[in-house]
């Protein structure tokens, strides 16, 4: 027996559809066995609330009068990337503020936003033509900007490797306080609930996918940055108007020692299509396991102390090195059944309808090193193709010119003109060395030589 999206989606608008929770689902599974499952639930809502370091916004502050072309921005002292003319910016996460350090952050300023309070935004630039204005500080609030949309290049872990320390030293990390000698063990992740757990194929979900993001409404816009699908570590990137989500669902957080970072709340809906679909979402804690990986080595391969279910992880203690270590989360696990519950709301109200993905994310794949190794000279940067205009002859670099046709329009000798495929011709015989060209040509391809 088998269903289409489609047809859930009816249900869902004669609000008919029957929607469980991932562990709700599991307890199900467990009675009745996935061929009855399918038969009797349409969706199965997942959710998760952890700390998401790779989380951020992208900003519009709109024109300032007379307007500037930011090149250096701070959002209450938190530097935001400003590569991307003219007046937007990508506030991370994680950034700490250059006042008060990594006890506030880019996570608190995101925060501080979606509360509706006002942030200060300060911004330099070098001054051009066309924004001559040089600096600029306001109070700006969430409903100023133009666009707010949170831009999360790496979400919603699959699940992650737990923590210990064996180390004689208390060590401050992302995965928390890690006590020495093996006192405690954290974890990440929200097993059973977790969105990728529940359909770790990924069948049902994909580019364009709607999930929950942040309390509001958002989209799957690709893999995750480092997503690892061949070892059960897959990741999503995710996208989502900041300006519809709730601070219930997005709150900054600070692990001392480490820095900022925002805890997000996911939760993806997984239509139940067919048997094979409810099976996957019967999963339960005690099936996914994770290593527990020692801290205490300070090295990327981190030695195993051993692999444990979350069923484990979630017991409270763990047994290893011939004592019982006590387990705490680092994620909340209220929040995360919160995110599914509120998902389910929605789709039993008929508030939120299931998509057909664009595009199936990849099913295989993994994570690569980065080998450092040092720059031979002629892979140093070079310096900057632009000339210097001394010279007296116009000649072009093939290899450079994009064929824009910006020089046609500078040059009074008739030097450049399209041939009938668009392409700029030039005609090197004309020119009068005046330069004009030069500086002008976006990829540096026009030169002056003797
Ligand atoms: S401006 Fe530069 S890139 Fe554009 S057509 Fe002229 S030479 Fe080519
Ligand atoms: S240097 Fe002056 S004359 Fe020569 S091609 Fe450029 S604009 Fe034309």
């Amino acid at each position: 027996m088998s269903k289409t999206v489609e047809e859930i989606n009816h249900k869902i608008q004669n609000k008919k559809a029957v929607v469980l929770t991932a562990d709700e689902m599991t307890k199900l599974v467990q009675n009745i066995g996935p061929e009855k499952a399918a038969q009797e639930v349409d969706v199965v809502t997942t959710g998760t609330f952890g700390a998401m370091c790779s989380s951020g916004a992208w900003l519009n502050f709109g024109h300032a009068d007379p307007p500037i072309k930011m090149a250096n921005v701070w959002l209450n002292d938190v530097s935001a990337y400003s590569g991307v003319a003219a007046v937007d910016a990508y506030l991370g996460a994680t950034q700490p503020s250059d006042k008060q350090g990594i006890f506030y952050g880019g996570a608190h300023v995101i925060e501080d936003l979606v509360k509706g309070n006002t942030v200060v935004l300060k911004a330099f630039a070098h001054g051009t033509d066309c924004y001559p204005r040089k600096e600029v500080l306001s109070a700006i609030s969430l409903d100023d900007l133009n666009q707010a949309t949170m831009c999360n290049p790496r979400n919603a872990y699959q699940k992650y490797c737990a923590a210990v320390n064996s180390s004689e030293k208390t060590l401050q990390t992302y995965m928390g306080k890690l006590l020495p000698r093996c006192a405690n063990i954290t974890y990440s992740g929200a097993g059973e609930l977790s969105p990728l757990n529940n359909d770790p194929h990924g069948r049902t979900f994909g580019v364009g996918t709607r999930i929950f993001l942040g309390g509001g409404f958002g989209f799957i816009t690709g893999s995750g940055t480092q997503t690892d699908p061949d070892h059960g570590f897959s990741t999503l990137m995710v996208q989502g108007d900041l300006k519809r989500m709730s601070p219930e669902f997005l709150k900054a957080a600070v692990f001392n020692g480490y820095g900022p970072t925002l805890y997000v709340g996911i939760g993806l809906p997984i239509p139940v299509l067919d048997a094979d679909i409810a099976a996957c979402t019967g999963i339960s804690d005690a099936e996914i396991n994770v290593p527990v990986l020692d801290y205490g080595i300070a090295s990327r391969d981190r030695p195993v102390l051993k692999e444990v279910s979350y069923g484990n992880l979630k017991s409270g203690w763990v047994e290893a090195q011939g004592k019982r270590i006590k387990t705490s989360p680092l994620s909340s696990f209220a929040w995360a059944k919160k995110v599914a519950l509120e998902l389910k709301q929605w789709i039993e109200a008929g508030r939120f309808f299931l998509t057909i993905p664009v595009e199936a994310l990849p099913s295989r794949g993994s994570v690569k090193t980065l080998s450092v190794r040092i720059p031979k000279t002629d892979e140093l940067p070079s310096a900057s193709r632009f000339s210097s205009i001394t010279e007296d002859r116009i000649q072009r670099e093939e290899s450079l010119c994009i064929h824009c046709g910006h020089c046609i329009s500078l040059c009074e000798e008739d030097v450049f003109h399209l041939d009938n495929k668009w392409h700029v011709i030039v005609d090197a015989e004309k020119c009068t060395s005046c330069g004009t060209c030069c500086d002008a040509c976006p990829t540096g391809a026009l030169f002056l030589v003797s």
